[in-house]
């Protein structure tokens, strides 16, 4: 099932989202839908406040290049309770789309490379290391579930006058 999406100015959105205790059938269904969801707009990442639920959660699923140079979804990967272990001193910038903000992209600095720890879907705790794109993939997903969007790495000037155009834009 298709879930509804959060924008911008949805207050779930900016809530730092509660740990998830138990899985159970029914966040199982959850993951199910969020990735439905996530395909149907072509995303790349999709992070449970974003459909309405303040847990700590989301998907993702950073492009692959192949051997023959192109460009492909890669596997899709559930992260509960997500936690970045250690980041890099390398910094590197990347243009961000979010689904929250449709239409929109904005140049964010994050480090080049982050160790992670989180659970899966079976309940098994794993770490893993992420650098380039899929590093940035993560961290913006993580962002989510503390109540931070890709704005907010800007400054209030900056902030400011890109709220205005996103009220415009929201208003026709
Ligand atoms: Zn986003």
């Amino acid at each position: 099932m298709k879930l509804n999406l959060a924008y911008y100015s949805d207050p779930v959105l900016r809530k730092k989202s509660e740990r998830i205790e138990g899985i159970d059938d029914e966040l199982r269904k959850l993951v199910d839908d969020m990735i439905e969801t996530m395909n149907a707009v072509d995303g790349i990442g999709l992070a449970a406040p974003q459909v309405h639920r303040s847990i700590r959660l989301f998907i993702a699923c950073p492009p692959v290049q192949k051997p023959n140079g192109k460009w492909e979804p890669g596997r899709v990967r559930v992260y509960i309770n997500p936690e970045i272990l250690e980041s890099s001193q390398e910094m590197q910038t990347f243009s961000e789309g979010c689904l929250s903000i449709p239409n929109f992209y904005m140049k964010v600095t994050r480090p080049y490379k982050i160790k992670i720890k989180a659970c899966d879907l079976y309940g098994t705790i794993f770490e893993e290391t992420l650098s380039g794109f899929p590093a940035t993939n993560f961290m913006h997903e993580f962002d989510h579930l503390n109540g931070i969007l890709i704005v907010d790495h800007y400054s209030e000037e900056e902030r400011k006058s890109l709220e205005q155009l996103l009220r415009l834009e929201g208003s026709n």
